[in-house]
């Protein structure tokens, strides 16, 4: 099963050539390939239209479990340049990547967000956390990075592509002074957040809220007996009057949690599903990066305050 995930790749690969020598002798828009929706809602934006962009993880989709199919793979080996979080946010498509990096471009986003700025959790074994798009001005540091590879492949076009960043960058840091002055409605002792995963730690360092996971940072070991014992004590003795559930992570143990919370006497409710590590539907306002973090940002006011 494996062995044909890592084999395919080299065979495509041999197929296409050398992409970089192909890619300056292209015309017609670059072909972009991003992992994850927020970074493919961020090259669609700075390329504007000289670049076709595709997304491989739509809405729902778990980064931390994704495998790329047959199909991905070659999506990706007839791509110009891939972008992903990295971080080991994308654990699985390790070796694709490397494999892809030696005929085309392939970027981590998060490659200038410094160290220092990063968390590294004790539970998450000596790596950082990588969903750094909870914090809107981190993630306005991966736009740079972005801007540079499209513009590296198309230097004609450099201009508008630095252009185009510096925009989106301007529309982050309103975005992130609003959810700021957001979640100050709620009141202090009431800023917890209680989620499926440990995916709001950025959010919560940055936004001022308390946040607890049921999962850990990645969702590839599946939370136990014990995990919910810990929230529904923490949920009913702090008096929380919500928890969420998320987009990209199975429901029903959080579920559990509302049950054993109940046992506790404490009846805790779902204050609604938050886009964790996918964006919404395509066409929709959470299907944009900014339309994601102000709907999980109201959602969790509105079920706190
Ligand atoms: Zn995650």
């Amino acid at each position: 099963m494996t062995a044909w995930l890592v084999a395919l790749p080299i065979l495509l690969l041999a197929c296409s050539g050398d992409g970089k020598a192909a890619a300056s002798a292209r015309s017609g828009p670059l072909k972009v390939v991003a992992t994850t929706g927020m970074i493919g809602d961020a090259a669609a934006r700075i390329a504007g239209d000289y670049a076709v962009v595709e997304t491989l993880m739509g809405p729902g989709v778990d980064p931390h479990l994704f495998k790329a199919s047959e199909g991905d793979v070659r999506r990706l080996a007839q791509a110009d340049l891939v972008l992903y979080n990295g971080l080991h946010l994308e654990g699985k498509m390790g070796d694709i990547l490397v494999k892809l990096a030696r005929s085309r471009s392939v970027v981590a986003v998060s490659e200038e967000v410094p160290v220092s700025e990063l968390r590294e959790p004790p539970e998450f074994l000596g790596q950082y956390d990588p969903h750094i798009w909870f914090d809107v001005s981190l993630w306005a540091k991966t736009l740079n990075p972005v801007a540079n590879a499209l513009a590296e492949l198309d230097p004609q076009h450099a201009g508008e592509f630095i252009a185009n960043a510096g925009r989106l960058g301007e529309e982050l840091r309103e975005l992130d002074v609003w959810a700021q002055a957001r979640i100050q409605e709620i009141p202090p002792e009431r800023r917890v957040l209680v989620t499926a995963h440990d995916a709001f730690g950025y959010f919560g360092r940055r936004y001022g809220m308390e946040v607890v996971g049921l999962q850990g940072i990645s969702t590839l070991s599946e939370p136990g007996l014990k995990d919910m014992d810990r929230v529904a004590d923490l949920v009913a003795s702090r008096a929380i009057p919500a928890i969420f559930i998320e987009s990209s992570v199975p429901r029903r143990a959080i579920e559990a949690v509302v049950a054993a919370c109940e046992n506790r006497g404490h009846p805790v409710r779902i204050g609604g599903e938050l886009f964790s590590d996918a964006m919404g539907a395509a066409g929709s306002e959470e299907g944009t990066y900014p339309g994601m973090v102000r709907f999980n940002v109201n959602t969790i006011v509105e079920a706190l305050k």
